[in-house]
């Protein structure tokens, strides 16, 4: 296939680690690092083609640079796919052949956690490379990234009110959070805390349960979940929720969650504004964990991290107002932001300094 052809115009970098003694085959995709050095998970996945790993670490690499840029980051865009299962192809030989291969793009990718990889294969590759978060406390890093993500929802969700629903606070407020996994169960605690009327679905009984006994939540079935009528609705599950066959039973004013592509379709967000359902864009709403992250790059920071989280807030405010005054769905408002701001800023990046060494490429 030609790679070429699937890079266009977009893309900066593409790399192929190839160690058969291991049996380590991993692409590594760097959109942009326009901002800072492409900051992006490492996903291992049985793909079932070269071609269908390719377009996802493509796909994925290119959705980091807008999620860093428009969280105010310092970092560019990039994502990593080892192909295997990760239960039965994973081993130490593997994970630090793969560290040194980082490494040796010196800096220009960092990587991180991602579905099939935790942090104990982080702190693995630390061993051979420093281009790598989400490691081990005890390496300096920062732990579980859900509860930050989970505060950094919370935080959306109250810019989420004020713009559909005229009031600061979640006090009263009906939400629905589909998925009470590690982000969701956070969430649902902040939201009790702060007085809003929680229900919650999960697949998994169990989670359920959890919720239940420790917040006295209600519950639904999970393919109810979406239709039930609430104020906002808030996907913490897997994506594709918004799509065709959901679209007409939303019931909410609000679409709001920390799940990934919750839209099936670019399009579906047209269609949510068509509703008059407002959409708070998920790269925006669900950047804590990366900004947890990369608070390690600086020494890890929980109170700093915390703080940066909050902005979540600010952000979106900015990016339901620019929605409203230039006409266009939040999830292109964002688009917009975060595209603004990688012009403006790296174009400072390229000012002359005297007596400035430049090692990275920038665009
Ligand atoms: P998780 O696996 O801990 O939780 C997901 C939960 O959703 C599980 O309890 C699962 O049983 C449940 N679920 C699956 N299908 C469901 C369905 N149809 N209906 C209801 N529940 C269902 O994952 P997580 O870390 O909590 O992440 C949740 C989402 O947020 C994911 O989409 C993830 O990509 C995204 N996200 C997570 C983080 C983070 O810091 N963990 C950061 C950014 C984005």
């Amino acid at each position: 296939m030609g790679v070429f052809s699937e890079l266009n115009d977009q893309y900066e970098e593409v790399v192929y680690f190839n160690d058969p003694p291991t049996g380590l085959r991993a692409i590594v995709a760097i959109h942009s690092t326009a901002l800072g050095p492409a900051l992006g998970g490492t996903r291992f996945f049985p793909f079932e083609t070269e071609e269908e790993a390719l377009r996802d670490v493509l796909r994925l690499a290119r959705g980091m640079t807008y999620k860093s840029a428009v969280a105010g980051l310092d970092l560019g865009g990039g994502k990593a796919v080892i192909i295997g299962d990760s239960r039965r192809d994973k081993s130490e030989a593997l994970l630090r052949s793969y560290g040194r291969f980082i490494d040796s793009m010196g800096g220009r990718y960092i990587t991180a956690e991602d579905v099939g990889t935790s942090r104990d294969d982080m702190d693995l590759i630390r061993r051979q490379t420093r281009w790598v978060t989400g490691v081990s406390s005890q390496l300096g890093g920062s732990g579980d990234p859900s509860p930050v993500t989970a505060f950094g929802v919370f935080n959306g969700l109250k810019a989420c009110a004020e713009e559909a629903l005229s009031t600061a606070s979640l006090e009263g407020l009906r939400v629905v959070v589909q998925g009470v996994g590690k982000v969701g169960y956070a969430l649902v605690k902040h939201l009790v805390e702060g007085g809003a009327v929680v229900t919650v679905s999960d697949v998994e009984v169990d989670s359920v349960a959890r919720a239940v006994n420790e917040f006295g939540v209600d519950t639904v079935e999970p393919e109810k979940a979406h239709a039930v009528e609430c104020d906002i609705f808030a996907p913490c599950a897997l994506g594709g929720i918004i799509r065709d066959d959901t679209i007409p039973e939303l019931k909410c004013k609000v679409v709001a969650g920390a799940a990934n592509n919750q839209l099936a379709r670019p399009e579906h967000g047209d269609a949510l504004a068509e509703l008059g359902i407002l959409y708070a864009p998920d790269f925006v709403i669900n950047a804590g964990g990366i900004i947890n992250v990369a608070d390690e790059l600086m020494g890890y920071d929980r109170d700093r991290a915390m703080t940066k989280v909050k902005d979540i807030y600010r952000t979106l405010r900015e990016v339901f107002r620019m929605s409203r005054t230039e006409q266009v769905p939040p999830a292109r408002a964002a688009e917009l932001l975060a595209e603004r701001r990688i012009a403006g800023v790296s174009r400072v990046q390229l000012l002359y300094v005297p007596g400035e060494h430049r090692t990275t490429l920038r665009r």
